[in-house]
């Protein structure tokens, strides 16, 4: 199986060159030459596997011969040791708690499996690894608790200075080890912009071995689908029209249920729910892609001006527009909005939910009443612990929340950050005076 570049102006490469690459030369974004999809048999017995060994035929189908099956078993194995469980509220509405990993978000996924497959790969190279991540918070601790201690590889994480949580900032600048973590004065865009142009500078390629972990790396998207199996999985009435609701930033959860789908997981639609960085939902409705620089909300992971996978959703529906609205609908709601759907999930349903669920919360409501919907699989995805945004959530919600013992141990740890301007030229001094 080899990987094209969505930008398709460079040959097809294999699975270790797209893990370790990240992006492609010609800047585009990799994807499987051909979705298979899953045999029968597997729906058949769906029920019957656990979630590690789901997990295990959907990445096995999906990647053929790229890997072998007992390297890809034992990644697996050791990447999804926690679950993601389907907790109802009511008769057509449930939410899949991806918040069970180390980290508490979702990224954990993308970033374990990740941090294991390159891991593989590297194994005999000769130079060390830098694994760069910009981040708007929850990433940069995902992929730094991945790679924490990973022989032969280095992270080096940009994330925008005064824009994550108290826990999330403890989260990526305690760990160190092979991990470094870069303030930056500026924007999450900012940061992402660095870490692209470092991808296409010419002197930095020469001298180190740069990779990405950010969601354009295809092994971050892979074990994203997995959950969406495992939720179809855990549901008590198959029969009922199954809809997601996924909170998008950079869109590569979205992008892992379109290809889920793809290989035949039953899904009627996918609501994108957006904050107010609604770009994805504006070009839903008008045809129109049109990025602005990004807005700060409460739910920071997801203020994204210009979402990176977007262009493999384009590539997913080979750019019909027509297609894409059939399975896809978008909505963006304001940080008022995302206050009181949190309360009202709380009256409602005495569930305590972050605010990039409460957002998902609100785009299945918004999609049930438009389509006047009552009788179906409605699945929230949430994709972090209320506690990881816990000013905003007891504000709010105005009771506790309790933060589980693996975040906990990070608050009093020492932030070892460094202090980095927003400008290319900075970073790039920084990376070369690095060993
Ligand atoms: C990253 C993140 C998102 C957005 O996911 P994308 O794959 O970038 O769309 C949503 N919620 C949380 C908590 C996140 O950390």
């Amino acid at each position: 199986m080899y990987f094209y570049s969505t930008n398709k102006k460079t040959v097809d490469v294999t699975l270790e060159e797209a893990v370790i690459k990240g992006l492609a030369s010609d800047n585009g974004l990799f994807m499987p030459e051909k979705i298979y999809s899953l045999p029968a048999k597997f729906y058949r017995e769906i029920n019957s596997l656990t979630f590690p060994e789901m997990a295990f035929e959907v990445a096995k189908t999906l990647l053929q011969d790229s890997i072998p099956e007992d390297v890809l078993k034992k990644i697996i194995d050791d990447a999804i040791n926690f679950d993601a469980p389907l907790v109802s509220l009511d008769a057509s509405r449930s939410v899949l708690e991806l918040f069970h990993g180390p980290t508490a978000a979702f990224k954990d996924f993308g970033a374990r499996f990740m941090a294991r497959m390159a891991a593989y790969f590297i194994q005999n190279y000769d130079k060390k690894v830098n694994v760069l991540v910009a981040t708007s918070g929850d990433t940069g601790s995902a992929v730094a608790n991945g790679f924490l201690n990973m022989p032969n590889t280095r992270v080096i994480i940009l994330y925008p200075k005064g824009k994550v949580s108290y826990i999330q900032e403890q989260q990526l600048t305690t760990l160190g080890n092979n991990i470094i973590a870069l303030e930056v004065n500026g924007v999450f865009d900012d940061c992402q912009a660095m870490v692209k142009q470092a991808f296409r500078d010419p002197d930095l390629n020469n001298k180190m071995i740069l990779t990405s972990a950010n969601s354009i790396n295809i092994a971050r998207l892979i074990p994203q689908m997995f959950y969406y199996f495992h939720a179809y999985a855990q549901l008590k009435d198959k029969s009922k029209p199954v809809v997601f609701s996924v909170p998008c930033g950079n869109f590569g959860n979205l992008t892992a249920g379109l290809m889920a789908q793809k290989m035949g997981l039953p899904v009627a639609m996918f609501v994108a729910a957006t904050n107010v960085n609604d770009i994805v939902p504006e070009y839903l409705k008008s045809g129109i892609f049109q990025c602005k620089p990004s807005q700060s909300t409460i739910s920071n992971s997801m203020d994204v001006g210009n979402p990176s996978n977007f262009v493999r959703m384009l590539d997913l529906y080979n750019n019909d527009l027509d297609t894409m609205r059939k399975h896809i609908t978008g909505y963006s709601f304001t940080d008022d909005q995302t206050k009181k759907a949190m309360k009202e999930i709380n009256t409602k349903y005495n569930y305590i939910m972050d605010p990039h669920g409460a957002i998902a919360y609100l785009g299945l409501e918004a999609y049930l009443k438009e389509n006047k919907i009552t009788n179906v699989n409605g699945i929230i995805l949430e994709t972090a612990h209320p506690s990881k945004f816990i000013d905003v959530v007891e504000s709010t919600i105005r009771k506790q929340v309790k933060i589980p013992d693996r975040l906990e141990e990070y608050m009093s740890k020492k932030n070892m950050s460094k202090p980095m301007t927003n400008t290319f030229e900075d970073f790039k001094k920084f990376l070369f005076s690095l060993d």
